[in-house]
């Protein structure tokens, strides 16, 4: 999942920025909702994650004012125990989900999953394609019931592909999946190897070229399972 949190807190935020890339997230941290606010128009994101206690302006403020402005990603907020007032005002503002403090990164993770279930229309918790399984609870591949051994990128490439298994993505629609803002700049040619490695460790049709376009998972009847 590509993830956005707004969390002031430098320790809270910087320690849920790193447990959620632990679990193979691509994850983009605010301090402060005006930039928050330019990224969320400006990447896919598919979930976020809001603080609701900010300086200057609360949790709650900028998330009416996005929601009114068309945002319509899952949102999951994050309150102070004692906050039953701000839950409420948070739902009520367009929330999804709500965790009171101390966070525990396993359950936030787990609401997140349920929360992007949610909003894919997916009842399932593991997703299958074809011989493909995919289980994002501990982000493990199978494929015709034998575990495929993925570095933690290939795996967000796969899961990316298979959030959408119809749509073909442009190489840049992608990458801007596969990286946050904070580190390297990734060239076309790393995603190429990428979906090479793909091919080779899972089947060769798995993943499509569609020329001058991008690429597509491929159809579960061109990857079939094993007689
Ligand atoms: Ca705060």
């Amino acid at each position: 999942m590509r993830l956005i949190i707004l969390e002031d807190d430098p320790q809270l935020g910087e320690a849920l920025a790193i447990g959620l890339r632990q679990q193979g997230h691509v994850v983009d941290w605010f301090q402060d909702g005006e930039p928050a606010g330019h990224a969320l128009g400006s990447a896919a994101y598919d979930a976020l994650i809001l603080d609701l206690g900010l300086p200057r302006t609360d949790g709650v403020t900028w998330l009416r004012q996005w929601r009114a402005a068309g945002l319509t990603l899952p949102v999951l907020i994050l309150t102070a125990r004692d906050g039953v007032e701000h839950r409420i005002g948070g739902l009520d503002a367009g929330a999804d989900d709500y965790l009171i403090k101390p966070i525990d990164i396993h359950e936030l993770a787990a609401r997140l999953r349920a929360l992007l279930r949610r909003a894919t229309g997916r009842v399932q918790t593991v997703w299958t394609h074809g011989a493909l399984q995919f289980d994002p609870a501990n982000r493990t591949v199978r494929w015709n019931g034998r575990a495929v051994e993925l570095t933690p990128r290939e795996t967000a490439l796969l899961e990316v592909l298979l959030k959408q298994p119809q749509k073909v993505l442009s190489k840049s629609r992608l990458q801007e999946q596969l990286y946050d803002w904070s580190g390297e700049e990734p060239d076309s040619n790393v995603l190429e190897v990428h979906i090479h490695h793909l091919r080779r460790k899972i089947h060769p049709g798995i993943v499509r070229t569609v020329r001058g376009v991008g690429y597509a998972l491929g159809a579960p009847q061109e990857t079939p399972a094993a007689a």
